[in-house]
């Protein structure tokens, strides 16, 4: 056997699995096709529940270049309607600004700290697998070989040889009368708004920075990123297609069919590379199942979404999921039927996005119906329920897991919330309990009764006695940061100390007599 695991693709989604596995003590083996790490320029940043899971496991410093904690955004569009996120005491919405390239090169180099083993220029052309293993067929710069793993992992992108070579479909519809122009560019400085930081657009009016506008004749948004020069985007339909590069007099024509008012763009300062792209068409697809026997898809391979800044908030937490089902089944204590549970939740959450990414589309069509639809849903974005739901939507905070058990919790089944926590020598933060990406038990209940429940788990979970402001008294997580099991009964009963129990053996298998922390 040459690999516990063998992940296929070396883009943000197959890193993040490689940094699972190296936490849980493995050493995968990546297959990229390409020489190095990717350059392409794509996603601009990170968008919601992916932001915490990055600070969770230690990586939000490299990320965002500061130690955090990271921040909620005080708006955020929802189909070119901006969201009054500051209006909730729970606001789940984060975001994190970086480009794709710098991402990839970040968790790269995480990864190879973390023991993953990598083949640049080596792709992967075919897979057969029986009970034991899967074999892969790879051409690299020698030429073509074989190589055997116990488990695959597809992250391989939207055109996905993983997923063709099992043959698994992936429904879905793509558009093509969209397009999409993007670029970095300059503007002049008398066109942006000192108090608002937005466009000053004479003839349109002041658009704000990272709020999309929809016009009759389309989409705009100006985004202006720390440290970078700012990037402007539209989408308009039923563009000539045309294989001529693309310009800037080229977006500018686009942005005065948009709004009806020119924008002046120039090109962007410093030194590149710089974006100036366009693209036909979008798809909101999701593969029929993510699980083919010892091959797991991910990322983009189980779904693509046209929505902006979908595409890394699930395919990490796929990563997130996927990556300590698979170390529990590799070293033999995985309970029955845990690597399928792996499909059944990341599908969960996979449907989520391609409601909002269609009712976003939807939202943001052109017509008078559409225009009165706006106007209805503005109405409604007043109500701060609406808000809260649409945000946890959006940051993908309402995606619950079946943990197993009747009667949960309220949270159960969530990301786990960021408590107050207090031990003895002071203020703890979740994210610095969780960067080893191990189960773990929060015994809050003031007399450790909880964490004596978990004595037969030492070697498996991980237990902190702490207190909190909350009304919580006990909290077991998973290694992805859900919430498997919790309690707000001051005095746990046999019955609390029973449903921990199960809920010990549901995710993390059964207790081993004697068993010690590591
Ligand atoms: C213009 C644009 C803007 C976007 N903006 C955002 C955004 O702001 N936020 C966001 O979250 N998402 C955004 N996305 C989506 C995001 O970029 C994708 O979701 C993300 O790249 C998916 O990562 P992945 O690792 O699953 O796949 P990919 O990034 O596609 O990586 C797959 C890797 O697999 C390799 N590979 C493919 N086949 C093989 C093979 N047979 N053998 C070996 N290697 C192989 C490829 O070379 C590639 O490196 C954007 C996408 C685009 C196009």
């Amino acid at each position: 056997m040459d690999a516990d695991v063998v992940i296929i693709g070396a883009g943000p989604n197959g890193l993040m699995l490689a940094c699972e596995l190296g936490l849980a003590g493995l050493a995968p083996v990546v297959l990229e096709a390409l020489p190095g790490p990717a350059e392409e320029p794509k996603a601009n940043g990170l968008l919601g529940q992916v932001v915490k899971l990055v600070e969770r496991r230690g990586l939000y410093e490299r990320i965002a270049g500061d130690p955090g904690p990271p921040r909620p955004t005080p708006s955020f569009p929802f189909a070119a309607m901006p969201l009054d996120l500051h209006r909730l005491d729970d606001n789940p919405v984060h975001t994190l600004a970086i480009p794709q390239p710098q991402l990839v090169r970040i968790l790269a180099d995480r990864a190879a700290e973390l023991g993953a083993r990598f083949r640049w220029g080596h792709a992967m052309t075919g897979l057969a697998q029986d009970a034991d293993a899967v074999t892969v067929d790879v051409t690299g710069p020698d030429g073509p070989y074989r190589m055997a793993a116990r488990y695959l992992a597809g992250a391989d992108g939207g055109h996905s040889v993983t997923r063709k070579q099992c043959g698994i479909g992936f429904p879905g519809v793509s558009y093509d009368r969209s397009m999409l122009r993007w670029a970095h560019v300059s503007v002049p400085a008398d066109r942006v708004d000192a108090a608002t930081g937005g466009l000053d657009v004479p003839g349109y009016g002041i658009v704000p920075p990272f709020l999309a506008q929809r016009t009759e004749h389309g989409g705009f948004t100006y985004a202006p990123l720390p440290g970078r020069p700012p990037i402007i985007a539209t989408t308009e339909l039923d563009q000539p297609v045309t294989d001529a590069p693309m310009t800037l007099a080229e977006l500018r024509d686009s942005i005065r069919r948009v709004l009806g008012a020119d924008v002046p763009v120039g090109p962007p300062d410093g030194d590149g590379p710089h974006l100036l792209r366009r693209r036909v068409g979008g798809s909101n697809r999701r593969a029929e199942r993510f699980r083919d026997g010892r091959v797991f898809l991910l990322g983009d391979a189980a779904h693509v979404d046209a929505a902006g800044g979908q595409g890394l908030n699930q395919g990490m937490q796929d990563a997130a999921n996927l990556g300590w089902k698979l170390a529990a089944a590799l070293r033999g204590d995985a309970p029955d039927g845990l690597l399928d549970t792996y499909d059944t939740e990341r599908q969960l959450a996979a449907r989520r996005v391609t409601m909002y990414a269609q009712a976003l589309a939807a939202l943001l069509a052109p017509g008078d119906d559409v225009t009165a639809l706006r106007a209805l849903f503005g109405e409604l974005l007043g109500d701060r329920d609406t808000v809260r739901r649409l945000a946890g939507l959006t940051a993908g905070t309402d995606v619950r897991y079946d943990m197993g058990a009747p009667g949960p919790h309220p949270l159960t089944g969530y990301s786990a919330p960021d408590l107050d926590l207090r031990t003895g020598t002071g203020p703890v933060r979740l994210a610095d309990l969780t960067r080893t990406a191990r189960p773990l038990l929060l015994d809050l209940s003031g007399h450790g009764t909880l964490a004596a429940a978990m004595a037969d788990w030492a070697d498996r979970v991980d237990v902190l006695t702490a207190t909190t402001t909350s009304d919580v008294t006990g909290l077991l997580l998973r290694p992805d940061c859900y919430v498997a099991w919790a309690t707000s009964a001051p005095e746990p009963s046999e019955q609390d100390l029973a449903g921990l129990r199960d809920a010990a053996v549901r995710w993390f298998g059964v207790p081993v007599a004697g068993a010690v922390a590591p």
